[in-house]
């Protein structure tokens, strides 16, 4: 049972107005206040529990405030917080070398940050230490890599863009879509397309040469887009033949989310530098890069953060990592997506507003489309879902990124009970029917 705090509304009400900016949280009437998490089960100040498919912006890969991380960071705590990055601390020699271990092969080394963002930037930083002659980083259409001002310029354009002042820019190539092929082509034929565009691109599309190729092995916030296979091998093989870094940011697919470790293992792609982030830290704040071994590291001064090797994350991410292992996450989620993926194929058989049923893991989504012939998207749809399912006690992520917004995810801790993965899309299957029935498109 939740104990709930003692809340002076007053106070709440004064934060509310002080906070700069606030993200939408999907019931759509207000906010939701969440006090308390345990697994896959989230409970709001009114003592209200959710199911959260949205595993907190898909961190929660072990399922909110697991025992054995929680004690591992209060143990740290007990024994030192802050040290700042030119000393040394157990849990990072610690985690460096379970990282290492469990990383997809001949990436053999390791550094940290506390965002994806950040992350994002040192794997740019690096990429340009060993390509000193180059002056482009590509990146694909529909990308998404974080909000630090580099790491927004890389992805999807943000609409207005007001900081493009201090921005850098970045080529964006077209990388295939298997539900929205290019005109007169079949996904594979899209894919061998936009291999022959990467290409061209490299040698004839930037100023200054090529230092990396940075993409997601699955398009998160842009579309929920899983790439043919033929285009992976494509990737690794043009950035072999040019002389150009790989970077996969695979701060959404490691850990277990694809029923993998990694997706560069689902996929068999090995990038040189490899970022990661969110459920590496089990619920605290981590993420970072693995580079491979020809990389050159940095120079000293080039990379390094205030905080940027916090222990009691460091701690937490090690115990994250150990209690994964010991529970066999990559199982649990690939068994757990088969079962959601086949209900869901089978909801789109009766609910013509699901367009698509995306996986593979339990990196779940669904496109919501106005028609099925012309895969017109419905963005209305989506929201109106997310928001009835929230009222109705279940969370699920929505896409607002590149222009689409038409995507319901379905991404809970990898070892959610059955039970409350059944009842999560018994949730959407009844609130699907509910907006067909009133015509909603
Ligand atoms: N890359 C990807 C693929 C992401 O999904 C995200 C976060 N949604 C980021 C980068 C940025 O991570 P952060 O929000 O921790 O800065």
């Amino acid at each position: 049972m939740a104990t709930q705090p003692i809340l002076d509304p007053t106070v709440l009400e004064a934060g509310r107005r002080a906070l700069l900016a606030r993200g939408t949280s999907g019931r759509g009437d207000e906010d939701i206040v969440l006090t308390r998490a345990r697994g896959s089960l989230v409970w709001d100040v009114d003592g209200r529990e959710y199911i959260d498919c949205t595993s907190q912006a898909w961190s929660n890969n072990l399922g909110a405030n697991d025992p054995r991380v929680v004690e591992a960071a209060i143990e740290q705590l007990r024994e030192i917080t802050h040290i700042r990055p030119v000393y040394s601390s157990l849990p990072l020699f610690e985690l460096s070398a379970k990282l290492v271990e469990i990383a997809p092969g001949g990436l053999d080394r390791v550094s940290y940050s506390l965002h994806g963002s950040t992350a994002v930037e040192t794997a740019m930083k690096v990429s340009l230490r060993n390509r000193p002659a180059a002056r482009n980083i590509l990146v694909l259409q529909d990308a998404y890599h974080g909000r630090s001002l580099a790491t927004l310029a890389a992805s999807w354009p943000h609409p207005g863009d007001p900081f493009s002042p201090l921005q850098p820019r970045f080529t964006r190539v077209p990388a295939p879509n298997p539900y929205r092929p290019r005109i007169g082509l079949d996904p594979e034929a899209d894919a061998a397309l936009c291999l022959d565009l990467l290409r061209d691109t490299i040698r004839k599309g930037v100023d200054g040469g090529v230092a990396a190729v940075m993409m997601e092995p699955i398009q998160g916030n842009g579309g929920h887009i899983e790439f043919p296979r033929s285009w992976y091998a494509g990737v690794r093989q043009i950035c072999e033949e040019e002389d150009v870094l790989l970077v996969l940011d695979e701060i959404q697919t490691g850990f277990g989310r694809l029923g993998a470790m990694w997706g560069s293992e689902y996929y068999d792609i090995t990038p040189d530098i490899l970022v990661f982030g969110k459920a590496v830290g089990g619920g605290f704040p981590l993420a970072g890069v693995l580079v491979a071994e020809h990389i050159q590291a940095f120079e000293s001064g080039d990379d390094q953060l205030t905080f940027g090797e916090f222990p009691v994350s460091l701690a937490a991410g090690l115990a994250t990592i150990k209690a994964s292992e010991e529970d066999d996450v990559c199982t649990q989620s690939r068994d757990r997506g088969i079962h959601a993926t086949k209900r869901l194929l089978d909801m789109q058989r009766r609910h013509p507003l699901i367009g698509d049923v995306r996986c593979p893991g339990l990196m779940v989504a669904i496109e919501l489309v106005q028609d099925r012939e012309t895969k017109a998207p419905s963005p209305a749809a989506a929201r109106e879902i997310a928001r009835r399912s929230a009222q109705r006690g279940v969370l699920f992520g929505e896409s607002r990124y590149a222009g689409l917004g038409d995507i319901i995810k379905v991404k809970p801790p990898l070892d959610i009970p059955y039970e409350q993965l059944d009842q999560a899309l018994d949730v959407l299957d009844e609130v699907i029917a509910e907006l067909e029935g009133e015509g909603l498109r």
